[in-house]
């Protein structure tokens, strides 16, 4: 099975189907340039010499080629071969939040471990420290729209390109960094979410581990789903769109643990 998810996954976009996505398919993934490039060249411009210094990409599988996808990435082994063996990713959406996501850097960074945050365009416009500190703290970014609409595909194709494309300028324009991931809102996927990401350079990841904690069911619950992760499983969790509490309460008991079992956390 996962030979086929993993064929589904990276099949290339039919030209028919998406000519410009299939076009920039063989550039969808380089780490190194495009980080600068596409921070300086955002849509709307106006960003000269004041963001901070390039950092180095936190991510595990630098420079590896990457094709357009039709459907989203929901394992480490979807997403590059490289992967090692005993990896496994958190990602960490809607935020950035101006209570809850310091907290979460401050437990990441207590247990050593490094993630992805899915980020709301509008919200890191409101918060750019937090944000750079997400950079400067060696997690990966990603984005996850500006407004967050949760009928993202349901949308008309100008709108899905500027909730897709403003918030990936937002990103860059704050920390200097170009976003090389999205996440739909929800986990709301279409072709024509695909091809917009694509025409962005970024790669739709989705996940194998949900806890449901944007729905507070619990420290218990959320502490168990996770602790169910397996090599390859990318996990997801939030630090925004309400109380975080239970989650990052969850966490303190779950990053140690799966840590203990040999599993290893990387950025995408
Ligand atoms: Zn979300």
């Amino acid at each position: 099975m996962p030979n086929v998810d993993r064929r589904r996954a990276l099949g290339l976009l039919t030209a028919g189907a998406a000519g410009i996505a299939a076009a920039a398919a063989p550039d969808l993934w380089h780490a190194g340039p495009s980080r600068s490039a596409s921070a300086s060249g955002g849509h709307k411009g106006g960003h000269h010499g004041k963001g901070p210094a390039q950092p180095p990409d936190p991510g595990y599988a630098h420079g590896q080629p990457m094709q357009a996808l039709h459907l989203p990435v929901r394992s480490l082994q979807d997403l590059s071969p490289t992967a090692p063996a005993n990896a496994i990713a958190l990602t960490i959406d809607d935020g950035p939040h101006p209570k809850y996501t310091p907290m979460m850097l401050d437990l990441l960074a207590a247990h050593g471990v490094k993630a992805t945050f899915n980020m709301i365009g509008e919200q890191v416009v409101e918060q750019p420290k937090i944000v750079q500190r997400i950079v400067a703290d060696g997690h990966q970014i990603a984005d996850h729209t500006v407004t967050h609409p949760i009928n993202l595909p349901r949308l008309d194709t100008a709108r899905i390109t500027r909730e897709i494309g403003q918030a990936h300028d937002q990103i860059a324009q704050t920390t200097g960094v170009a976003p090389k991931f999205f996440r739909s809102p929800g986990g709301n996927w279409s072709q024509a979410v695909f091809d917009i990401a694509a025409q962005h350079k970024l790669i739709c990841v989705d996940w194998k581990i949900d806890p449901r904690d944007w729905a507070r069911p619990g420290i218990s619950h959320i502490t168990r789903t996770m602790l169910q992760a397996q090599p390859g499983d990318i996990l997801l969790c939030h630090d925004g769109g309400g109380d975080r509490i239970q989650t990052i309460d969850a966490l303190k008991t779950v990053l140690p643990q799966l840590k203990q079992r040999g599993l290893q956390f990387v950025a995408l």
